[in-house]
Order: C-alpha cells, then sequence, then structure tokens
C-alpha cells in the first residue's frame, strides 16, 4: 500500500473486508471486544497477540484514521484525542514533568495560551514566549530544564510564517524536541516533520473534518514517541470516539480536493482584497506583500484557506461588516466549507489587552476569513456588498 502517493492513500488505506465485503469501511460502535477463550484473553492483556481490548485503547475506526494521518504527515504513527486541546495537552503531559520547561511562539490558539498560564504551571510546568519571528530569542529561551520549542505556523489568527527549516536546526543543535500545531495548514500544504519537527499536532475538527460536524484531535511523530504518547493517554482517557474517527477517515478521502479549492479561493480573494478601497491591508501566506512570503513559499506548497484583513475605520467599522455579510457565518470554527468571518479583537482575544493583542498581530479591526467551497463569485459579491455597505 505505501508505494501509492498521499491523495491515493488518503482514500485507499482501509481496514480490511469484514465477511460482508462492504466497500464503504464501516462503524465499529463499540466499547470493548470480545475474546475466543482465556488463553487468547490473557495473551492479548499481555501483548502477545495482536487484539483490539477496550476502545479507549483502541479501536478499528480510530487505527483507520491513524494508518492515514501518519501516512500524509511522513510520520512512523500517530495517535489521536477527542479534541484538538486534547492532543495538544495530551502531548505536553506524557513527555513533560514537574520541573520542566517550555518555549513557545508568543502566537499560539487561546486555549494553547491557557494552558501554559493557568494549567501547565499548576504540576511545576513553566513556558517562557518568544515572538514568532524572533529566531536569536528562541535560543536565547532555551535553559537547561527546555525540553519542548512549541509553535503554530501559520499562526491564528495573524497568518505569522515561522521558518521550520531555521527552528528544527534550533532544536537539533539543543537536543529538545519541537512541537508544531499544524492545524491551519494541514499534512496536504506542510509536512514539519520534513523540516526537523519530532511531532506535527492538529485540530482535526477544521480542515481534516472540513464540515464543522465533529471534534477530534491528531499526533504524528516517531514510533517512539507515540508509543510514550499512547502509554499516557490510554490510561488518562482522552480518546477519540469511533464515530468521530469514521467520520474523519471519510473526510480524509477529499482532504486534497478540498485544499486546493479552498487555497485557490483565498488567494482569488486576497488579492481582490488588496485591491478594494475601504482595506487598510490584507494578510495571506502567498501574497507578495506578506513580509514572511518567501519563507511560507519554502515551506508551504500553497497559501492555505485563512486570509486576515483589516477594514478602514478600526474596531466598529469591523463590527459593522461583520453584521452586513448574508453569505459567510459568524462562528468561530474554521476551515470549513462554508465561509466563516470572525472578529478576533472583540470574541477569541477580548481578554487581552490591546497591547497584548498588538504584540500578536491583531488590530482592532482584524477581520479573519476563512474561505469556504462555494462559487468564488458568490463569496466575493458578499465580501464586496458588505464593504460597501460600511462605506
Ligand atoms: C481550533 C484549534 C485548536 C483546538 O482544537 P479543538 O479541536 O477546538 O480542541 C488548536 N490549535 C489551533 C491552531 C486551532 O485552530
Amino acid at each position: 500500500m505505501n508505494q501509492y502517493r498521499p491523495e491515493t492513500l488518503a482514500i485507499r488505506l482501509q481496514n480490511e473486508r469484514t465477511q460482508e465485503n462492504e466497500h464503504s469501511v464501516p462503524l465499529y460502535l463499540t466499547s470493548s471486544f470480545v475474546f475466543d477463550d482465556a488463553e487468547h484473553m490473557r495473551a492479548a492483556f499481555s501483548d502477545e497477540v495482536e487484539a483490539n481490548i477496550y476502545s479507549r485503547y483502541s479501536n478499528p475506526n480510530v487505527d483507520e484514521l491513524l494508518a492515514k494521518v501518519a501516512a500524509l504527515e511522513g510520520g512512523e504513527a500517530a495517535w489521536a484525542t477527542a479534541t484538538g486541546m486534547a492532543a495538544v495537552f495530551t502531548t505536553f503531559a506524557a513527555l513533560l514533568k514537574s520541573g520542566d520547561h517550555i518555549v513557545s511562539s508568543r502566537s499560539v490558539f487561546g486555549s494553547t495560551h491557557q494552558l501554559f498560564l493557568n494549567i501547565l504551571p499548576k504540576w511545576g510546568i513553566t513556558t517562557t514566549y518568544v515572538d514568532a519571528d524572533d529566531y536569536e530569542g528562541y535560543l536565547n529561551a532555551i535553559q537547561e530544564n527546555t525540553k519542548i520549542l512549541y509553535l503554530e505556523t501559520p499562526s491564528n489568527p495573524a497568518l505569522e510564517i515561522i521558518d521550520l527549516e531555521k527552528i528544527g536546526k534550533v532544536v537539533a543543535e539543543k537536543g529538545i524536541k519541537l512541537v508544531v500545531d499544524n492545524c491551519f495548514a494541514t499534512p496536504v500544504i506542510q509536512q514539519p516533520l520534513k523540516f526537523g519537527a519530532h511531532i506535527s499536532i492538529h485540530s482535526a475538527t477544521k480542515y481534516m473534518d472540513g464540515q464543522g460536524r465533529v471534534l477530534g484531535g491528531l499526533i504524528v511523530s516517531d514510533a517512539e514517541t507515540i508509543l510514550q504518547i499512547q502509554g499516557f493517554a490510554r490510561h488518562s482517557g482522552p480518546a477519540m470516539s469511533p464515530f468521530n474517527a469514521w467520520v474523519l477517515s471519510k473526510s480524509l478521502e477529499t482532504l486534497h480536493l478540498r485544499m486546493e479549492k479552498h487555497c485557490t479561493q483565498a488567494l482569488a480573494i486576497a488579492e481582490r482584497l488588496e485591491n478594494h478601497p475601504s482595506v487598510a491591508w490584507v494578510k495571506y501566506p502567498f501574497l507578495p506583500s506578506h513580509p514572511q512570503v518567501e519563507i511560507a513559499k519554502k515551506q508551504m506548497r500553497r497559501g492555505g484557506g485563512i486570509v486576515t484583513f483589516e477594514v478602514k475605520g478600526g474596531l466598529e467599522a469591523g463590527r459593522r461588516f461583520l453584521d452586513a455579510l448574508n453569505l459567510f457565518s459568524l462562528t468561530p470554527n474554521l476551515g470549513d466549507s462554508r465561509s466563516i468571518a470572525t472578529h478576533p479583537a472583540s470574541t477569541t482575544h477580548s481578554k487581552l489587552k490591546p497591547e497584548e493583542r498588538l504584540a500578536v498581530g491583531i488590530s482592532d479591526g482584524l477581520v479573519r476569513l476563512s474561505i469556504g467551497l462555494e462559487h468564488l463569485e458568490d463569496i466575493w459579491e458578499d465580501l464586496d456588498q458588505a464593504l460597501k455597505s460600511i462605506g
């Protein structure tokens, strides 16, 4: 099977058929599995034979998803969790102990900030933030007890790009693990493990599902690291449900197709917004005006499906713009077939002070668009009429 290309593996890597000879893989909604006899049960529990025991440990639908995601990311193995945040927390909880230290880019997802600031310190794990593109800063922040360098690229919502190859060299020199939240890019566009990252994490809730139906998290790494993560997760219980794994495995069959269109449409929208008189600035990784476009083109195949821009007139204009949209959904999700608009300054990042928001690239008028799969002209006409309506 592994001679095939990723597009084929995302479709064809699947569980063996049951005696029903089904074409599409069935859903294994079962919490546990039965054994032939007492000896079979003993051997399964002592890892002498491979067998499913209990769905907190393993499940055929989850295993199929793991095989696909590991192949797509170019990793040896993978683990699945109930949500993206469970994947982030599981990674830290499995690999770190009291007294350990993390160096992280300042530009990370809101709940990841909460882990660093309020939750991990309860167990004596501390974090030092570095500005996303301060490479010297990462080096200087690494201490004797630093075990993980953590980052997101492209970052949410400012779309900052961090040079993975450069950071990969830093961690190799220092002997620490590089963990990358690859949620915005997906493995179709970016494979962090190829640039020296040890672990790639996903909120499968976003592009992997792509239709706003299920929550899920994925961790991809080398076999030894995944064994360590599995050891923690099997006993602490952040397992992905078989149903969600089944949905996600089907979703991956169209991931390449969807990402192609998300990226094509997002680039077209970014170019049009850049020429719109009501727009102050636009940020998109593959626009020539993006400050890190060269790095983006080195490590990403396409620019992704997210566009951020600022409406002239600041916070109030930004809010009026959102109210004038008809087609776009106002919802905190992203990576959906439906186009979505959000205003981070008044929602996800409203708890930060304005200067803290600016430090991670979020101005008051910044609008984040997740460009969907609707017809490009319908998406554009909605944006254009909303921009015109705010003058
Ligand atoms: C949504 C998101 C997460 C968290 O994922 P959930 O599935 O919502 O728990 C983590 N990182 C990034 C970049 C995200 O966008």
